[in-house]
């Protein structure tokens, strides 16, 4: 049986790392790849200019503003093609977003003003454009629900994995060597002794590094996957993963129906 265990969630980063136990490279590697391609987000699809006339060209503007997060409510919203509408555009696959700004300065993100007040830009701070005095911009933006392997702008984050290290510490010949060239935490220095930082050593990425320097510092990897999963803010992580399994789920039933 697969077995998770949370090693840390960091909120404010939308970070989720787990630990993961009796399985293997296979399932995670498809975990990853239905977060990637196909766990659906809304992002700008359409533009309609009726002004703009800030240093950006429009489809600077346009290539920008569709790769800026939209919070998306899976609930409320579906794929195009799964959708009643067959495709034509209605309130379940498309949102319609206004940007309209003509003060100057940074235009930021929050400007932006959504039909459905659940789904705005992420992040409300994001700077779209910058405006001179006199510049303008007034843009109509649809916003579709798609998927990453159509396009990166949809993919809802990014996920990762690799197998869990383990390190150990014996007789180092230098501990103060050791910790002059630690930049990343995982070895600190307690009055002569050198001690290993557990929460650091999952996300490091010089731990062979550490092992060639000391003899005394020793690097292992478990079965056990580390599997880190971030979201730019469409989706929280564990929506990312909840929606990953049911899309795979989805498939093989889809598989079994036509056996
Ligand atoms: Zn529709």
């Amino acid at each position: 049986m697969v077995k998770l265990e949370k090693i840390k969630e960091e909120r404010k980063k939308n970070k989720l790392q787990f630990l993961l136990k009796d399985s293997d490279e296979v399932f995670a590697n498809t975990i990853r790849r239905m977060i990637l391609e196909e766990v659906p987000t809304l992002a700008v699809e359409d533009l309609e200019f009726k002004d703009n006339s800030s240093a950006l060209f429009d489809e600077m503007l346009g290539l920008r503003l569709g790769l800026t997060p939209i919070k998306t409510d899976l609930k409320s919203y579906v794929l195009k093609e799964k959708c009643k509408c067959a495709g034509a555009g209605c309130a379940q696959c498309e949102l319609k977003i206004t940007l309209k700004a003509g003060k100057k300065g940074y235009v930021y993100a929050e400007e932006a003003e959504s039909e459905d007040p659940k789904c705005t830009f992420a992040h409300p701070k994001m700077p779209l454009v910058k405006l001179l005095s006199r510049q303008r911009v007034d843009v109509v933006l649809t916003a579709v629900v798609g998927q990453g392997k159509a396009h990166a702008k949809w993919m809802p984050g990014w996920a990762y994995y690799k197998k869990e290290p383990i390190v150990a510490v014996d007789k180092v010949k230098d501990p103060e060597k050791v910790a002059e060239n630690c930049s990343d935490g995982v070895f600190v220095l307690e009055g002569k002794r050198l001690k290993v930082d557990q929460e650091k050593i999952y996300d490091s990425n010089l731990l062979e590094y550490y092992a060639e320097l000391d003899k005394g510092i020793s690097l292992e990897y478990s079965d056990n996957l580390v599997f880190t999963v971030e979201s730019w803010g469409q989706l929280s992580c564990k929506e990312m993963l909840n929606t990953s399994a049911d899309i795979l789920l989805e498939k093989i039933e889809e598989l079994e129906k036509q056996l």
